[in-house]
């Protein structure tokens, strides 16, 4: 519970973006001014370890080597536009620099988020529980451990959430990094295959190309290995603990991915997809509880990230 007194979420992500593109429902629902309205006391903090200085941009006259330049910049401001659309008023950024695809240059880079975390994943955690010591969450949601597709910024964010856990209620554990604090639930967002296969099958059924469509032209080995890559994207659906309705923040979502203006194409599948198509797809945004400390287990399916704590 944050010094307001209200249930706090802390969402941890890699880059501008990710927080609303695999989230951005579940955040404008437990932000502190739409909660208000409800009549309940929750907020939502959103942590990005990386500015996304490595991105593509998705508009041809914006893609020149001055904009790549400042490119971590009008990220910021991006994410800043679309914290505003779904009215989340804390978002923080851990400075680390964008280590760019697997198996890119950027990987090696000193200041990247996954040099250091292969250097040492302590030191990377630490400014991270600095913030939960600080702003007490409740609740921490991040990435799988594939990092929702692989992206070593995406793993990186999910092993400090995952390492930050476990270390921020433990009072020996660098006590310069503040007064220990332990939040209750920890959860990664995930996509069951029922979800990956009714959104592709929707997409392909109007012609729209979008990651999950096989890709054509590549070797029997290359297909292989994109199968299996695209199978880790999305979990068997027995594994999802909760579903949020997000029905009411459709809007809210839309809004804060076109804010994102310079790595979603307006024209691709997350915005082609209408508020109605959306409802008939469910409206949910889905997560497995990975761990808990509850003073009894935990009713599951549950409907709410703060089941149990209220
Ligand atoms: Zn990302």
């Amino acid at each position: 519970m944050d010094d307001a007194g209200k249930l706090l979420l802390m969402a941890v992500h890699a880059h501008p973006d990710d927080e609303t593109i695999s989230m951005g429902g579940t955040l404008a629902h437990y932000a502190a001014a739409n909660s208000a309205t409800r009549g309940e006391t929750t907020d939502v903090i959103v942590v990005t370890g990386t500015r996304g200085e490595l991105g593509e941009i998705v508009i041809p006259e914006r893609d020149t080597p001055d904009e790549h330049e400042r490119l971590g910049e009008t990220r910021m401001g991006e994410i800043a536009a679309a914290m505003r659309a779904l009215g989340v008023a804390r978002w923080e950024n851990l400075g680390y620099r964008d280590s760019g695809m697997d198996g890119t240059d950027g990987n090696s880079d000193p200041r990247s988020f996954h040099h250091h975390i292969n250097t040492n994943l302590d030191d990377t955690t630490e400014p991270l529980v600095r913030l939960i010591r600080a702003t007490q969450p409740d609740v921490i949601a991040t990435y799988d451990d594939f990092g929702g597709y692989g992206h070593p910024d995406h793993i990186a964010a999910a092993k400090i959430a995952r390492r930050a856990w476990e270390v921020a209620g433990d009072p020996a554990w660098r006590p310069a990094a503040g007064p220990a604090w332990s939040p209750k639930k920890l959860y990664e967002v995930r996509i069951p295959d029922s979800q990956r296969d009714a959104v592709l099958a929707l997409l392909e059924s109007r012609g729209i190309e979008s990651w999950w469509s096989e890709p054509k032209d590549v070797t029997a080995e290359e297909l292989e290995k994109w199968r299996a890559w695209r199978a880790m994207m999305a979990c068997p659906d027995e594994l999802i603990t909760t579903r949020i309705n997000i029905k009411g923040q459709l809007g809210a979502k839309r809004r804060a991915i076109q804010a994102h203006a310079t790595q979603i194409k307006p024209d691709g599948p997350l915005l082609l997809l209408s508020e109605e198509d959306q409802i008939a797809l469910g409206a949910r945004e889905q997560y497995r509880l990975l761990a808990h400390r509850l003073s009894s287990e935990p009713t599951l399916p549950e409907e709410d990230l703060f089941a149990g704590l209220r």
